[in-house]
């Protein structure tokens, strides 16, 4: 039997039985999978670690034939903070829920685990409702670029130049009109300030064009889902995230 030992992050679990546990897990080493924690769930439980979601553990696990079975287990870190508010562990869900749809079963992706972890860590630090939400929108963008659709060159979706003055959103095409190419039901030109975090995730933005941001991004995802196949199980997060942030 071959054994492995991973850093994990769960994402969600579920009970299995009166007495054990499934994670879905993001490991850096084996990419997400399915992992079964036996006796986890029950009372007098020998694990000293809890296996829920925020948890970055070390993980020695073998494997069956379509999921994994922990053995052993250690406690790297606990985001507590962001399981001590509603509105934070409502955005780590999203995040984790992102990256459940996203990341391919059983596919190593050390950058993509990189960035989940620091959108973690920057949630669990984070004190303020706006803070909070341009770090969803940050991993996002990072996500969109791991996919291979990042938005550092903005390019018309129409006639596929590179955007350099206003850039529209259309929410006909999902995707970025230039000024050419924009036509009369799109609301005027995206802000400046918003194109240049789009292009580059970084520095400060106002909590109006963060919200624009993510309803902007969900948008974008919603269409790469489609193209990667995971359109239905993005679906329901995509309203989520609707309600989630309150834009519209
Ligand atoms: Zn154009």
């Amino acid at each position: 039997m071959q054994y492995y030992w991973t850093l994990g992050s769960v994402l969600r679990t579920s009970r299995v039985g009166e007495k054990d546990k499934r994670l879905v897990l993001f490991s850096r080493e084996l990419g997400r999978i399915t992992a079964l924690v036996r006796g986890a769930a029950a009372p007098d439980t020998h694990w000293a670690t809890s296996f829920e979601p925020f948890s970055l553990l070390y993980l020695r696990l073998y494997e069956r034939s379509s999921y994994f079975v922990v053995t052993g287990a250690e406690e790297r870190v606990v985001y507590a903070r962001i399981l001590s508010s509603l509105s934070r562990s409502l955005k780590g869900m999203a995040v984790n829920q992102l990256v459940e749809c996203f990341a391919g079963p059983s596919v190593q992706e050390p950058s993509l685990f990189a960035h989940h972890v620091s959108a973690l860590s920057h949630l669990n630090l984070a004190s303020t409702t706006e803070h909070e939400d341009l770090v969803f929108l940050q991993f996002c963008l990072t996500l969109l670029s791991e996919l291979g659709f990042g938005l550092s060159g903005l390019n018309c979706v129409t006639c596929g130049s590179p955007i350099d003055g206003p850039a529209y959103f259309s929410v006909t095409d999902n995707g970025f009109h230039c000024e050419r190419c924009c036509d009369a039901s799109e609301r005027g030109p995206l802000s400046p300030e918003l194109v240049c975090f789009l292009r580059n995730p970084e520095g400060p933005l106002d909590h109006r064009r963060t919200l624009a941001g993510i309803a902007l991004v969900t948008r974008l995802l919603t269409e790469v889902a489609g193209r990667l196949g995971v359109g239905p199980s993005f679906e329901k997060l995509a309203r989520n995230t609707t309600t989630l942030f309150r834009f519209s």
